[in-house]
């Protein structure tokens, strides 16, 4: 029941008490959700908890085991190997929809998927509608375009969580995994979004985030001590040993829980950038796959295909069959709605 992501849930849902952004409808969802979950209803609460939304899929730093060097996403689906996934940005007009639509019972909108947020040029614009509407939101960013701009545009549009991957505290390190990012900037960025908080006195809460690998160990403290000293939470992860398995060991060891049906088709929605609705995040680098239909503006209701017989279709093979006849599910380790590691 309890993960290493708890305190950080707890903090999240402080903040937003404390933003007047939960409101009863919203706990009674949240309830219901995991009450249908608990007992494997065919339908869920009335909207999500929360919905994922691939803005843009593009990226500018291009992790080894995400990406080729020239920026293309690997597809995940092992019948297409050596294929990659369509690229693309997602009209504003989308997100918009899905949040006017939601927004009574929405707890949180996450506008990041795979792609780097801050390469989406409305994200700004992203972020103010769903505050507007009282919905919370937060992203994660490599941080490399975390310049003073975009912490005004963040802290300015009342982002309320963000996260910061990093895999080194040295250029050297960094890179090993992260092909382009400076890890020097990404640090400089840092301390001025520290400071930019303390000036503020905003309660954007900020999480660095260390993927480790054997070769970066020997700089996890140092980053640690970094990350104490500007007073934001630190987590270590393991990390996705894709193109270095040379040098690194598969991290994930545990059987994969193949049983248990999974929480996220009765609690997430994920949207991809061409509008495909999905159950969750891993849909969207796997070509091919079927999900829930298309959002589109004007015409899609999201919360009849949030209960509707592919997703009612979906809780019910993981209810009676587990995740095994589903080639995707069967390889994921995910439990719980939270970070994959
Ligand atoms: S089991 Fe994994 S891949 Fe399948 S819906 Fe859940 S999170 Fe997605």
């Amino acid at each position: 029941m309890f993960t290493k992501y708890s305190r950080l849930k707890l903090i999240i849902v402080l903040s937003l008490i404390s933003a007047k952004k939960i409101t009863l409808k919203k706990v009674l969802n949240v309830f219901y959700c995991y009450i249908a979950y608990y007992f494997r209803l065919g339908k869920s609460g009335a909207t999500p908890l929360l919905i994922n939304f691939d803005l843009s899929n593009f990226c500018n730093e291009r992790c080894i085991f995400c990406r080729a060097e020239d920026g293309k996403i690997y597809d995940q689906n092992p019948d297409k190997k050596c294929g990659f996934i369509d690229m693309g940005m997602m009209r504003l007009e989308v997100f918009k929809s899905i949040i006017k639509q939601t927004k009574d019972t929405l707890l949180m909108a996450v506008p990041y998927v795979n792609g780097e947020p801050f390469i989406y040029n409305d994200l700004g614009k992203a972020i103010k509608f769903a505050t507007d509407n009282n919905v919370a939101t937060m992203i994660a960013t490599n941080g490399i375009l975390l310049n003073e701009k975009n912490i005004n545009m963040i802290l300015d549009n009342g982002l309320d969580f963000i996260k910061i991957q990093v895999s080194g505290y040295n250029k050297k390190t960094h890179n090993i995994e992260h092909r382009v990012g400076n890890i020097e900037l990404i640090k400089k960025n840092l301390e001025i979004l520290s400071k930019e908080i303390k000036k503020r006195s905003s309660s954007l809460i900020v999480m660095i985030d260390y993927i480790l690998y054997k070769h970066n160990t020997q700089e996890l403290e140092l980053f640690r001590k970094f990350t104490k000293d500007l007073r934001f939470m630190f987590s270590v992860r393991p990390g996705n040993p894709r193109g270095m398995e040379d040098k690194e060991e598969k991290q994930y060891k545990k059987q994969f829980p193949i049983n248990i049906p999974c929480d996220w088709l009765w609690k997430v929605l994920t949207i991809n950038w061409n509008g495909n609705i999905f159950p969750c995040c891993d849909y969207v680098t796997w070509s091919g796959i079927k999900g829930y239909g298309k959002f589109s503006p004007g015409s899609t209701d999201i919360l009849k295909v949030w209960n509707g017989l592919d997703a009612v279709r979906m809780r019910k093979v993981h209810k009676d069959q587990g995740r095994k006849p589903i080639p995707i599910c069967s390889k994921c380790p995910r439990k719980g709605v939270e970070f994959k590691f």
